[in-house]
């Protein structure tokens, strides 16, 4: 392939004929214009932080089980502008440093627009709590030098982020992009409804995307240089108070290993609802990241569709209704609860009233399209999203070119869809406490955010021809079981 890695016109330069042309075509315009850089940064920290993810945590963490990392690609088709993808072996990076990250890179000489940016957290919930995420996950304020360990670690994890993005832009070289779908079983459904609600097991009748896309960067050579896949799971297989980036880590040492040279970057999918099993013990995550890597190495190793350009990046901020608020009355009963992170969070709130400040009544909520030509259609959710959103977009649009994260760009809080919303439960409700939204989302943003991101989708993704007696995806996913309809309430 090196001869059509060089210029973006070779055909007419070299006075091929039509026939060779014709012959020609696909790989070339896929692959003449690709430039590619990686980079990798150790981002474990130094000294004693709070982890973030569970509540039930009460002092800073006790070691390093494993090493965390920010890991960036950047790909500049032709004479573009470069869209880069960063992700970062964190609960949950807020938009506030994706932001700063930014801001820095721009300093440094990098003009990358917000659009062309993607920052994918991993979710391990075994990595240092960020300012701003999951704030009232304690259920009390920390103690000063705790914070100020989050404030100190968080300014670091600024610094790295943009000096990896940085250094991927420089490193930028000549590559061949390509792209496929695997598929790994790892992830189940975690909402077992119960006669009182779901408890937090695995429902095998649940929904489930066991799709695992994976996009493939190559020197001219055909040596692997980046692995970027995106599985929609949990990175909750480990609950310990050391560092360790869980699955997803081990997913990445699996594929560097496979593919010397190579870095290997996670991104999450819509997994707010799927957890690994099985679960908590330090050879599950292993057992997973590697079948994640093996899965990803099968496709890496079988023909992968020609990525092509031009790269159309766009954006759109959408606000995103609250449920009714309770009045000052309500909040002054709710600090009296006896669950303390009810509490904490209705003092929060209770004191922005009695301040003259009104809480808010809408989040925010930015959706990123990204059009690699007629080749790739990539949508990036921010937010715990549930897998309903991910299915459902690989239905309305191109179901054989349609690639879906979640978790990126901000982790503001779970994002249910209509039927986790009206079945209620943590994902539903719950979990909103803990990220410091003042009520659960009102009926409806299913369909905010589905029209959002499908006003950013170009046509041709839009104009599936279907045969008469195509089988069509199902509701429950490619992969997912046959009798997986919705749980009931
Ligand atoms: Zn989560």
């Amino acid at each position: 392939m090196a001869v059509f890695c060089t210029s973006s016109r070779p055909f007419h330069r070299h006075g091929l004929h039509l026939g060779m042309l014709l012959l020609l075509t696909s790989a070339a315009t896929a692959q003449a214009d690709w430039k590619a850089g990686t980079a990798s940064v150790d981002i474990t920290p130094e000294k004693p932080v709070r982890l973030s993810g569970y509540g039930s945590r009460t002092s800073p963490h006790e070691g390093v089980a494993m090493p965390l990392y920010a890991k960036a690609l950047a790909l500049t088709w032709a004479d573009e502008a470069p869209t880069v993808m960063l992700t970062v072996d964190n609960c949950g990076v807020p938009a506030e440093m994706r932001a700063q990250v930014l801001a820095r890179v721009k300093q440094a000489g990098w003009s990358i627009a917000d659009e062309r940016f993607s920052l994918h957290s991993s979710h391990t919930h075994c990595a240092p709590m960020l300012p701003g995420v999951l704030p009232f996950l304690f259920g009390q304020d920390l103690s000063q030098e705790e914070a100020a360990a989050v404030r100190e670690y968080g300014a670091l994890l600024v610094t790295k982020m943009a000096e990896v993005v940085i250094s991927a832009l420089n490193a930028q070289a000549p590559a061949e992009v390509a792209w496929g779908v695997g598929k790994v079983s790892f992830a189940l459904n975690r909402r077992l409804p119960t006669p009182t609600g779901f408890s937090n097991a695995p429902n095998f009748n649940g929904p489930v995307d066991h799709a695992l896309p994976v996009l493939r960067v190559r020197s001219p050579d055909g040596t692997v240089r980046a692995v970027l896949t995106s599985y929609a799971c949990h990175c909750t297989t480990l609950s310990i108070n050391k560092t360790h980036p869980d699955w997803a880590g081990w997913a990445q040492k699996e594929l560097e290993f496979r593919f010397p040279g190579a870095v290997a970057l996670t991104a999450i999918g819509c997994g707010a609802d799927q957890n690994p099993y099985p679960r908590r013990e330090l050879p599950h995550a292993k057992l997973h990241g590697c079948s994640l890597a093996a899965a990803a190495a099968k496709v890496i190793g079988s023909e992968m569709k020609p990525l092509s350009g031009p790269v159309t990046c766009s954006s759109r901020e959408i606000m995103l209704p609250y449920d009714t608020l309770p009045d000052e009355a309500g909040w002054q009963a709710r600090t009296q609860d006896k669950h303390k992170w009810t509490a904490m969070h209705a003092r929060h709130f209770l004191g922005m009233i009695q301040r003259g400040e009104k809480p808010p009544s809408a989040l925010p909520y930015s959706v990123q399209v990204w059009a690699f030509g007629e080749s790739l259609l990539v949508i990036n959710l921010p937010g715990e999203v549930v897998v309903d959103y991910g299915l459902r977009f690989k239905r309305e649009f191109d179901p054989a070119r349609t690639w879906v994260n979640a978790y990126t760009n901000d982790v503001p809080c779970y994002i249910p869809s209509q039927r986790v919303w009206e079945e209620g439960g943590y994902e539903a409700a719950g979990a909103m406490i803990y990220y410091g939204r003042p009520a659960r989302f009102a009926t409806g943003i299913e369909e905010i955010i589905a029209r959002a991101v499908a006003a950013l989708v170009p046509q041709t993704f839009k104009a599936t021809k279907v045969e008469p007696g195509t089988r069509m995806p199902s509701k429950s996913g490619l992969f997912a079981p046959q009798n997986s309809s919705a749980p009931v309430e």
